[in-house]
């Protein structure tokens, strides 16, 4: 706890005080972020680190395993779902960007599974990308899997990111555009997906 709270005072004596104007304008008009990125929740993969932001600049949106759900309105606590329609129809940014991750842990536990997961919460959640594990499974041999998985599991995501009316539409008029990208953590590569899905290195 120690170490968050130091981190907090060297943030306010050295960044806050440097960046006063940023965050004084912030707070008086609102942000007006030109990007929503949907990240993993893994500590090693921290989108504003990554495209060196400020503040205002990205929403993100962290889940395990990057994972969009498909469009359900039915009932239920949709927070991805809730946090894209804040993004994309109050906010109106301009791209999507879904982020996917070498050595992710949640695709390497739904790899892991030999039927569709069960249990509390992650089990349920990580479901949505049970296509995505069968795709890797089919596409190549088991030591290939773990990498196939993760960006088919982004495809999945901008796959179903589609299903969102009010994205598809903003798509279609070209207010926004949607892309795939995956990070390799060990060496510090950024890789778009490409129009025929494979991905090519930034
Ligand atoms: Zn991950």
């Amino acid at each position: 706890m120690e170490r968050l709270i130091e981190g907090f005072r060297r943030f306010r004596a050295s960044y806050f005080r440097d960046h006063g104007e940023l965050f004084a304008d912030l707070a008086q008009h609102g942000q007006s972020p030109h990007a929503l990125i949907v990240s993993c929740c893994d500590s090693r993969v921290d989108p504003q680190l990554l495209f060196s932001t400020q503040p205002g600049d990205i929403f993100v949106i962290r889940n395990v395993a990057n994972l969009v759900p498909p469009y359900d309105p039915s009932s239920g606590y949709h927070g991805t779902s809730a946090a894209l329609e804040f993004g994309v129809r109050s906010l109106r940014v301009k791209n999507v960007v879904v982020l996917g991750h070498k050595h992710c842990g949640g695709v390497q536990a739904l790899l892991q599974q030999t039927v569709r997961p069960t249990g509390e919460f992650i089990g349920p959640w990580m479901n949505i990308a049970w296509p995505a594990r069968e795709r890797a499974i089919a596409a190549g041999p088991p030591e290939t899997h773990q990498t196939l998985c993760e960006k088919e599991v982004i495809r999945e995501s901008v796959y179903n990111l589609r299903t969102f009316p009010w994205i598809s539409e903003a798509e279609a008029k070209g207010e926004i555009r949607i892309h795939g990208w995956y990070f390799d953590v060990g060496r510090g590569e950024l890789l778009a997906m490409n129009d025929h899905g494979g991905f090519d290195l930034i």
